[in-house]
Parts: C-alpha cells; sequence; structure tokens
C-alpha cells in the first residue's frame, strides 16, 4: 500500500508523501474519482453507452478502471488503438471517431477488430468502399457552438443540409451508415445546441431509412462540462433536457456519447515544487518545474484555467507562478495572494486530468510529469514523465 485505503490522495498529507518519494512534477490519478465521473454521468444519461475519449489523458490507469465499469471507448489514432489492444480491451467495445483518416488508421483499426468508423465528406467515405463488407459508419454532422470553450465543429462535421448526399452516395457504393455522429464543443456552457443537434439528427435518421440505410446509433460526442475556475452548470441539469430530446428517438436507436473531459478533468491534480523564486516590482515570483510547457499546457491549447493553491500558511502576498523555461510566456498565473514560499514548497492545481499532461511537451528539456495512478491507497502505476 501506498497510501492509507481511507486517504484521500489529492490531499495535503498525501500529496507530501509522494513528493518525498517520487519526486515533482507529479500527475496524480486517483482512480475512485474516475469511477465517481463515470457514473455520474452515467446516471444523468441513463440508457446511453458511455466510450470514454482516450484524447484528454490517454493513460492505462483509466482505461483499465473503466473497462471494469463497463465503459465503451473512442479511439481516433494508431497509437490509441494500440494501448487498448495492450491492455486487452475487447475491440466491440471500441469506436473509432477520427473524421480524417489515413490507410493505416483504417487497417490498424480494423486488425484490432475495431469496425466502427466517423467519417464527413464523399472523399472519407470513398476510402471505405474497399472495406465495406468489414465496417461500418457513423456520418459527423456539425453543430457550430460559440459558447462552447472549444469549438469542435469548425474543423470536423459536414452541414445538416450535406448528409442526404452522404446518405445517397453510400448506397451507391453499398456501404453502410449506421447512424450519425456529433460533438457540439468542448466544455459547454449549456446544453442548448447539444439538444437543438439531436432533435436535427432525429430527422436526418429518418432521411437515412429512405435512403435505403438501417440506422440504428446516435452519437452525441463529448463536451460535457467540470468546474475549473469557473463552475459549471451541475451535470443533472446540464443532461435534463438532453435526455428529454433523446425520448423522442425511437425506441430502436441505440444512443452513444463520447465523454472525455468530464471523466478525466476531476480525477487528476499536478504537483509542482518551487525552484527558485525573485521579488520583483514589489510582486514575489516563484519558478515551479512544471509550467505552460508541461502539465499546464492546457491553458494555452485548451484555454482552461485551473485552480491553483500552495501547501503552505501564513500571511499572503501577491505573488506570481511561472513556469522552468527560458520562455517569457510561460506563466501560468499573475496577481494570486499567496504565503511566502520557500525552495521545495509545494503547488498543486487541481481539476488538472484533462488536456494538460496529454499535451505536455519537453520544451527547453524539462521531463514531463511523472504519473502516479492510486486505487484505494494502491499504487497501480509510476510512468516516469
Ligand atoms: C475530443 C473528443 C471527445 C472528447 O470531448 P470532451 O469535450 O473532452 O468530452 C469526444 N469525441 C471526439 C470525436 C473528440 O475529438
Amino acid at each position: 500500500m501506498e497510501l492509507d485505503p481511507q486517504q484521500d490522495p489529492f490531499s495535503g498529507e498525501a500529496v507530501r508523501h509522494l513528493v518525498a518519494r517520487y519526486g515533482s512534477p507529479l500527475l496524480v490519478i486517483d482512480a475512485e474519482r474516475v469511477r465517481r465521473q463515470y457514473h455520474r454521468l452515467a446516471a444523468a444519461l441513463p440508457g446511453v453507452d458511455l466510450h470514454y475519449a482516450l484524447k484528454p489523458l490517454p493513460h492505462p490507469a483509466l482505461i483499465t478502471t473503466l473497462d471494469a465499469q463497463g465503459a465503451f471507448f473512442d479511439l481516433a489514432t494508431n497509437g490509441e488503438v494500440e494501448l487498448v489492444r495492450r491492455l486487452g480491451i475487447a475491440p466491440d467495445r471500441c469506436i473509432h471517431t477520427h473524421p480524417i483518416k489515413r490507410d493505416s488508421d483504417i487497417r490498424t483499426a480494423l486488425s484490432f477488430g475495431v469496425t466502427r468508423f466517423v467519417i464527413d465528406n464523399p472523399d472519407e467515405l470513398r476510402k471505405f468502399s474497399k472495406f465495406r463488407s468489414r465496417a461500418s459508419l457513423l456520418i459527423r454532422v456539425s453543430f457550430r457552438s460559440p459558447g462552447a470553450q472549444v469549438d469542435l465543429s469548425r474543423k470536423f462535421g459536414c452541414d445538416p443540409e450535406a448528409v442526404a448526399d452522404l446518405f445517397r452516395l453510400a448506397a451507391e457504393l453499398r456501404i453502410k451508415i449506421d447512424g450519425l455522429s456529433f460533438h457540439t464543443g468542448s466544455q459547454n456552457a449549456d446544453s442548448a445546441m447539444m439538444v437543438k443537434a439531436v432533435e436535427v439528427c432525429r430527422v436526418l435518421l429518418q432521411e437515412a431509412v429512405a435512403a435505403g440505410h438501417a440506422p440504428h446509433i446516435l452519437d452525441i460526442g463529448g463536451g460535457f462540462p467540470v468546474d475549473y475556475l469557473q463552475p459549471a452548470m451541475p451535470i443533472e441539469e446540464f443532461c435534463a433536457p438532453i435526455r428529454a430530446a433523446l425520448a423522442q428517438l425511437p425506441p430502436a436507436v441505440r444512443v452513444i456519447a463520447e465523454p472525455g473531459r468530464y471523466i478525466a478533468a476531476p480525477s487528476a491534480i499536478a504537483v509542482a515544487s518551487v525552484m527558485g523564486r525573485a521579488l520583483r516590482d514589489g510582486h514575489w515570483w516563484y519558478y515551479l518545474d512544471d509550467g505552460l510547457y508541461g502539465s499546464y499546457s492546457g491553458q494555452m491549447y485548451d484555454h482552461s484555467v485551473f485552480p491553483v493553491e500552495a501547501l503552505a500558511s501564513g500571511e499572503t502576498f501577491p505573488s506570481v507562478l511561472a513556469g522552468p523555461t527560458c520562455d517569457s510566456i510561460d506563466v501560468i498565473r499573475e496577481k494570486l495572494q499567496l504565503p511566502k514560499l520557500d525552495m521545495g514548497d509545494l503547488i498543486v492545481g487541481r481539476v488538472m486530468g484533462a488536456y494538460t499532461w496529454a499535451s505536455a511537451s519537453e520544451f527547453n528539456f524539462f521531463p514531463r510529469a511523472t504519473v502516479l495512478a492510486l486505487d484505494r491507497g494502491r499504487l497501480l502505476e509510476a510512468t516516469p514523465g
């Protein structure tokens, strides 16, 4: 046992113990929180098969923990396919959802046993002519979400008006269309666009039948929001209107979703240490061993602002937290009130599981955080950065 099974691995005491043993920076994953997020979303969307999208945190601990809960998986690249293959995940619990694929992406997924793919245009559809006996497709429809933190319908998805032509072309090419998918954007402020997307797709599914297909799947994507520095809508409230819209679908339609952030984000914290400090213009600058090029990369790419705190107490002063690299944009937060910190003092970033470590680099040769995955006190895995 690495920790007392009763102990919260995100508590100050646990964090100090882990840094003493494994050094810093760390990304600490709590399998118990992974399960909690999964079951809370599953309860808010009864009857919807949840496919964890690996992209925000492609770590074995999440995959095996979710697999044991009966989850499904959403894969997008050869690397993700290899990861679930290595972990013994059943291929019929996986779908491949990258709308644009190389021949090798399709072949790698098929050779693992994944048979359901996503397309959003005629050229991509034609790639499946030679695989028509082994693959079936979902068509990704675009619904722009200006209110989401990350708009995922600009780069991918076809306009609802263009779907009928794809149904027709697929029928001509004798390629099976199993249904539709969409992703209204990540960290949605509310579910209005998802509800509208379900309603539009309900009509489009009828058109698919008219074109000679037997669609039976609607994939409502990801985008379920979590609390960062700014709180999000509670997931039950977010999902209630989606449930109402889904209830209007024909009962034979299987509904699936692709949550990433909702499961990964609250399930990990980032721990960094103070490497040095300087007083500049009346503000204490603390230089940490993790920053914008590391686990805090989510502040750049994903536009998240993570809650950060110091594991220290005392009178507070205006402070700046900076990353370790020589680049001047590598600043995590300014205008924070923090106690006066010393070398080796710890800074904890919360809600840091999604789009953080996954997009971290080793710029300036500062290594990525070591990942520790814990389950009720047991260390599942220690992955050096
Ligand atoms: C990134 C992605 C997801 C996960 O989205 P979240 O907003 O993290 O839930 C799901 N599906 C696809 C196709 C994606 O690209």
